[in-house]
């Protein structure tokens, strides 16, 4: 037998549940999860703001040991990370347009498949697996707020050399933006909170400048909306330089409507881009960058660390901002 963390009902708490050891499915693996994260989007889904099946257990990012391998080159002791979704590969979106994070079949681990907040996760024919040797805790300090951001910076709307970047928002997705932007040449000025959020990210060097949410900015080449509240965005297309690009990231959850000037946007010649999800080549790229990143920064700092047992004090943590990662150890 082995442990899951199990969504049964929205609204209510999660359940920590025997459950039977899974075994490796044809082309797929089982792995033993060192550390699966916690996100935003958990709390989301324990709330029933998306059409989920139950019962699932949760936990859509991950890292962790294989245990069983049915896929050549992994094998028994392989540390590992993976990517949370898999998309069918036939679809237009797939096939055509080759973007495969707007697949309308996609699978997800943690949303619509069982996740990693267990003792062992099967991942099924198709998963981007990649092996990692990063000290697994700066691994999962961005382990989906980096891959999001590589998709973000990598292939809607890159960070030049010597540009201002402003990042709206100091949680994960913000500093995801921020190492990424530096990484990439970019002056990079944070603004967000709390504090004592912006003091963490200038203890470990992330960003050059930070500003608190009203603060004022130079104008930037490049403003990236991590921030995930609608009221941000009209706030950062005011932050743009004229004829520079606004690139919104962070509204993952639909928080409804905000009132912008598109005047501003015509007037000024702005460029707008969104960016959704990730795929499995934005995780693999997200592990290549992670030497480079934490020769840099020191990741693993912003990471807290909870039992299999301490799922619900964890998510409390996450939903009232005091922490700025959150990850079980099963
Ligand atoms: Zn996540
Ligand atoms: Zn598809």
């Amino acid at each position: 037998m082995a442990r899951a963390v199990v969504l049964k009902e929205f609204g209510q708490p999660l359940e920590l549940v025997d459950v039977p050891t899974p075994s490796a499915p044809e082309g797929g693996m089982v792995v033993r999860p060192l550390y699966a994260g916690i996100c935003g989007t958990d709390l989301h889904l324990r709330e029933g703001r998306l059409p989920v099946p139950t019962p699932i257990t949760l936990g859509h990012e991950g890292l962790g040991v294989v245990h069983e391998s049915r896929v050549e080159g992994f094998g028994a002791g392989d540390t590992v990370m993976w990517a949370s979704s898999v998309s069918c590969g036939r679809c237009e979106q797939c096939a055509r347009h080759r973007e495969p994070t707007l697949c309308g079949e996609r699978k997800t681990y943690g949303v619509n498949r069982d996740g990693a907040w267990a003792d062992f996760i099967a991942l099924q024919p198709g998963t981007t697996v990649v092996k990692t040797d990063v000290e697994p805790l700066a691994a999962m300090s961005l382990a989906c707020a980096g891959p999001t951001m590589v998709h973000a910076l990598g292939e809607r709307r890159a960070v030049r050399v010597g540009e201002r970047v402003v990042v709206q928002g100091a949680g994960p997705v913000g500093l995801a933006a921020a190492v990424l932007a530096q990484l990439s040449g970019g002056r990079v000025t944070i603004v967000g909170g709390p504090p004592g959020r912006l003091g963490l990210a200038r203890e470990l060097g992330i960003g050059e400048e930070w500003v608190d949410i009203g603060g004022e900015v130079e104008e930037a080449d490049l403003v990236i909306e991590c921030a995930g509240v609608p009221d941000a965005v009209a706030q950062g297309i005011s932050m743009v330089r004229r004829g520079g690009a606004y690139l919104v990231v962070g509204q993952y959850t639909d928080a409804g409507d905000t009132v912008v000037n598109p005047h501003q946007i015509v007037r000024r010649q702005l460029s707008v881009y969104g960016s959704w999800a990730f795929s499995g080549a934005h995780l693999a790229e997200y592990v290549r960058l992670l030497p480079a990143l934490t020769e840099r920064f020191d990741l693993a700092r912003l990471v807290t660390v909870y039992g299999l047992d301490e799922h619900e004090k964890a998510m409390a943590d996450v939903a009232a901002g005091r922490v700025l990662k959150a990850v079980l150890a099963p």
